[in-house]
């Protein structure tokens, strides 16, 4: 199957992680490098450091990109991926998102995997997996569930290691501020 033909392909066809495109292609790794930078910026306005970027699998053209929002917003549903899924919908004008490809940082929670699955979203691409809230394979497998009516190819690990150096970072840091504050909260 041509990668034009598996991007062609029927929605649902196929599982995830089980295509000729088990691995990432170079516009996914180009932009998943723009997502890190989303997160990193992300991180120095003291957010968790997760970034998304929305495109169109079959053209590349970018429709939407965001990192977390929920401190400085204080927004449960501030997931980077969450808000570029959105603010994506709402650029092409449709809530059916087949023919995009979902790029984050971490792995999705169940909330970010569940709007994936409504949005249907045709590829998902993430970085570090999450074992805390991860969605996708770490604790659920929200978007490779067949009673579910849609799953999306999904590539995980993917830039995981530069992902998982940012949140390291990130945590670590908030723990040393933490501990400067003498008991923290
Ligand atoms: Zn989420």
């Amino acid at each position: 199957m041509s990668l034009r033909d598996w991007f062609n392909r029927k929605d649902g066809a196929g599982g995830p992680g089980e295509g000729e495109l088990g691995s990432p292609t170079p516009k996914d790794l180009e932009l998943m490098a723009r997502a890190l930078e989303l997160a990193r910026e992300a991180s120095a306005a003291g957010e968790t450091p997760v970034g998304a970027v929305v495109y169109e699998t079959e053209s590349g053209r970018v429709l939407a990109e965001a990192a977390n929002t929920r401190e400085r917003e204080r927004d449960p549903a501030g997931h980077a991926e969450f808000l570029a899924i959105r603010d994506a919908a709402a650029a092409v004008g449709d809530w059916r998102l087949n023919h995009c490809t979902v790029l984050v940082t971490l792995e999705p929670c169940p909330m970010c995997a569940g709007m994936i699955v409504n949005a249907r979203v045709g590829r998902v691409v993430y970085g570090a997996r999450d074992p805390k809230a991860g969605a996708c394979e770490s604790l659920y497998k929200i978007t490779d569930d067949p009673r579910l009516n849609h799953r999306p190819q999904v590539i995980g690990g993917v830039m995981a290691e530069e992902s998982a150096e940012l949140l390291r970072g990130f945590f670590r840091s908030l723990r040393e501020r933490n501990r400067g504050r003498k008991g923290g909260d």
